[in-house]
């Protein structure tokens, strides 16, 4: 992802962040709660900010196209990008247009895809690949509404491609931008569970105007703030530009209101079909069912049961992830 560099250049630089977010709640909305003088604040010493310390990612380099802010702001959910960084490179080399992409099949997504994780969205990448050809004439809409349209496109991914590869003005919301805004105006240690109409207005009303040609390099920097200063489990709060009047800050830094899930890995099902994928992605001839389900056995800590084993790899050939031919398994 690359976000625009300086205002509204069409390629950007674009941090990603990472989470997708969810679905705003029934809530009714609220007035407007940030003066502007406030907001004007927030957005100079941001901007400033991350004028000194944007990270030099490869989607940020000028000239960046919005095909390779795309594919960034996909690989980067729920992915670190130092993990992301290197697979993006190989990927752009070898799949350097929508339509390059497209021609090659769906396993093929989920082989290169490696161990980023949630290989599924290698295919709903490979399959918005196939729209953007087909619909866009092979390249990635500038608009909101036509990037929603793409398969494995949510609102997040939508506002953010926009912005960062089009300069576009959005409401970009990530986990590291919610967090930010839950602290430095609502005195809250974490955003609530689930994004709510408030917060949703609350995101709006931060970010600067249309006018201004801020607004997509600020959707970035205050990710970028939220990402390497405004952490979820410990704040640099003398580092951030903030501080001065950071409202959870003011408010003695208060333990958040509830307890987050965890992102348990170890012995869930998530973990298992990444190993079955895994194991099938390095075998270039596929391989036979028993061998397969013994090697993820093997593989895995806490060692499944054989029958969730699979359950698992049931689910993955019903959804197409996985391809039966009768002897051998394949991507
Ligand atoms: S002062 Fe601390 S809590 Fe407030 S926005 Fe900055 S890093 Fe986050």
């Amino acid at each position: 992802m690359t976000t625009p560099e300086k205002p509204p250049a069409p390629h950007s630089r674009s941090p990603h962040s990472r989470s997708p977010r969810s679905r705003p709640s029934a809530e009714p909305a609220s007035s407007p709660s940030v003066s502007p003088a406030r907001a004007a604040s927030l957005h100079r010493r941001t901007l400033a900010w991350f004028d000194e310390h944007e990270r030099d990612l490869p989607w940020r380099e000028p000239g960046t196209s919005p095909w390779g802010v795309f594919i960034s702001e996909i690989m980067s959910q729920q992915t670190p990008v130092a993990r992301v960084a290197p697979i993006w490179r190989e990927w752009m080399e070898r799949w350097p247009t929508p339509a390059a992409f497209a021609a090659d099949p769906e396993s093929e997504a989920v082989r290169a895809w490696g161990r980023l994780g949630y290989p599924r969205r290698a295919r709903r990448l490979h399959q918005a690949a196939v729209a953007m050809v087909e619909d866009h004439d092979g390249a990635v809409p500038s608009t909101e509404a036509e990037l929603l349209a793409l398969p494995g496109v949510g609102a997040y991914t939508a506002a953010a491609v926009a912005a960062f590869a089009f300069g576009r003005h959005a409401v970009v919301v990530d986990t590291n931008i919610r967090r930010v805004n839950a602290r430095w105006e609502t005195g809250n240690a974490l955003p609530e569970p689930s994004l709510t109409r408030r917060e949703s207005q609350l995101a709006a009303e931060l970010v600067p105007d249309e006018a201004s040609g801020e607004s997509a390099r600020y959707n970035v920097a205050v990710m970028e703030l939220g990402a390497l200063v405004c952490t979820a489990k410990a704040p640099k709060c003398g580092e951030c530009p903030l501080e001065s009047d950071c409202a959870w800050v003011a408010a003695g830094r208060p333990e958040p209101h509830y307890t987050p899930k965890g992102q348990a890995w170890a012995g869930t099902n998530r973990q298992i079909r990444g190993g079955i994928v895994e194991a099938l992605r390095q075998s270039e001839d596929g391989l036979g069912r028993e061998e397969l389900l013994a090697r993820v056995s093997e593989a895995t800590t806490p060692t499944p049961a054989p029958e969730r084993l699979a359950s698992c790899l049931a689910d993955l050939l019903s959804e197409g992830m996985v391809r039966d031919d009768g002897e051998r398994l394949h991507l």
